[in-house]
């Protein structure tokens, strides 16, 4: 089964109010397995509202309108609906007046001690064709009709009265048979790359359809079933296939995040994590400590920002902060073991950079960053230059640091020897 989404306003078009209601919708849908196939948005025009019913109800069995069933002259979804009923007629079907919308509307607004103004009777009216839907929670009943094969249903606008309305009125009509899916995520390599890794996997012909998106650098590739034909055996040989060609940047499916991946990992070796972090501030600290339950295996992170409490917390010798600077391999190297020893952790991270945007020289440019991870016989110090502003430079530094700390503990065999899409050497 297809669906389409119709959200009708002026205020929508005119950036004043978000469409929050198409959102609401598509994820109600996805929840059942009923694909929608278009959204549209159109403004406060009856001719254009009924085209936009009748183009809809032509790809979709099913069109969900919301907005525009109100008792002013900007609300038109009545007669749009009632023109595109009469479409090819050469006629409009007449509008019915619904005795029991009537009186409820009646009762709406004597329940609340006022008398009901005349405009609102017109919310009683419904074109031939179609009919009136009941409104618990506000004035303007919905509408049901049939348009070709598809079923139309015009829902209210405002949210508070839309959402019930569909649960009343819309979900008992459509099939459930929930969306098979799933998701990978992947960290370290850009979408593109990660994108050509998959091959035609991609092509929109294939069941299972799968998809990439980017959100933070990280990169998610979705993969759904188009429809029955699909079975949850292909779906999860899709994502295992995805996990093996995405290696070794992959890092969980699903919910899970880059620091619960990692806390995954120090858990099942029930072994324990520090950081030392100099220009993310804390930033790697905060991502692992968003996982419920880390207590039981991160230990604690120093913010070492100054070189003299790099020195003093972490033990980094005076002479080699003077020789190589705080940004450079053997801080950071040392950084990581003096954090690891300090907290007496199984395994630590040190970041140091320059997140800019000042601060930068030929040397040393903006973006920057040193990152040392070091374990039980193991250590890896690499060099990294992000680009992006200071916010982007820490998000990415900070990831960074745990995406390694994830492959060190889980893949000892290539560890950090790793080749890295973000540029070594600028
Ligand atoms: P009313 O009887 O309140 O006039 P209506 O069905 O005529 O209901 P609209 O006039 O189109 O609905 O919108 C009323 C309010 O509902 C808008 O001001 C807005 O706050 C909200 N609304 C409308 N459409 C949407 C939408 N697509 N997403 C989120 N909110 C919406
Ligand atoms: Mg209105």
């Amino acid at each position: 089964m297809k669906a389409a989404i119709l959200s009708i306003g002026d205020e929508l078009m005119l950036g004043q109010t978000a469409d929050t209601n198409a959102i609401w919708l598509s994820g109600r849908l996805a929840d059942v397995g009923v694909e929608c196939v278009q959204r549209r948005t159109v403004s406060d025009d009856c001719a254009m509202q009924a085209s936009a019913m009748r183009e809809l109800a032509d790809v979709a069995d099913f069109v969900i309108v919301t907005g525009g069933l109100g008792p002013t002259d900007d609300d038109l979804t009545r007669a749009a609906l009632q023109q595109a009923i009469g479409h090819g007629t050469g006629s409009l079907p007449p509008m019915l007046e619904d005795g029991v919308m009537l009186s409820r509307l009646e009762r709406w607004f004597a329940e609340r001690g006022r008398v009901m103004p005349a405009i609102n009777r017109r919310q009683s009216l419904h074109p031939a064709g179609s009919e009136a839907l009941p409104n618990e929670v506000g004035t303007a009943p919905g509408l049901r009709a049939k348009l070709g094969n598809a079923t139309v249903v015009c829902l209210p606008g405002p949210p508070r009265e839309m959402h019930p309305m569909y649960e009343q009125c819309v979900a008992p009509l459509l099939p459930v048979s929930p969306m098979k899916c799933g998701m990978v995520h992947a960290f370290g390599s850009g979408e593109s790359s990660l994108a050509e890794c998959l091959g035609d996997r991609m092509r929109r012909d294939r069941n299972p359809l799968v998809g990439t998106t980017a959100s933070g650098s990280v990169v998610s590739a979705r993969v759904r079933g188009r429809d029955q034909a699909a079975s949850e055996a292909a779906i999860e040989k899709e994502l295992s296939e995805i996990e093996s060609l995405w290696k070794p940047f992959a890092f969980g499916r699903g919910s899970t995040t880059l620091a619960g991946s990692l806390g995954a990992a120090l858990l099942q070796r029930k072994q324990t994590l520090a950081i030392a972090e100099s220009c993310t501030g804390g930033l790697a600290g905060s991502l692992v400590t968003a996982e419920s339950g880390s207590s039981t295996w991160f230990l604690g992170g120093l913010v070492t920002y100054a070189n003299e409490v790099k020195r003093d917390m972490c033990d980094v010798p005076q002479t080699m902060l003077d020789q190589h600077g705080a940004v450079s391999e053997p801080v950071a190297s040392a950084l990581a073991q003096g954090v690891r020893k300090k907290l007496k952790a199984d395994w630590a991270a040190s970041i140091t950079g320059i997140a800019g945007p000042t601060g930068g020289s030929d040397d040393k440019p903006v973006g920057t960053v040193w990152i040392g991870v070091c374990g039980p016989q193991f250590e890896a110090v690499r060099r990294f230059r992000f680009p992006g502003d200071r916010a982007t430079v820490r998000d990415r530094a900070a990831k960074t640091a745990i995406a390694l700390l994830r492959m060190a503990i889980t893949d000892p065999s290539n560890r950090v020897s790793l080749l890295w899409e973000w540029p070594v050497d600028g």
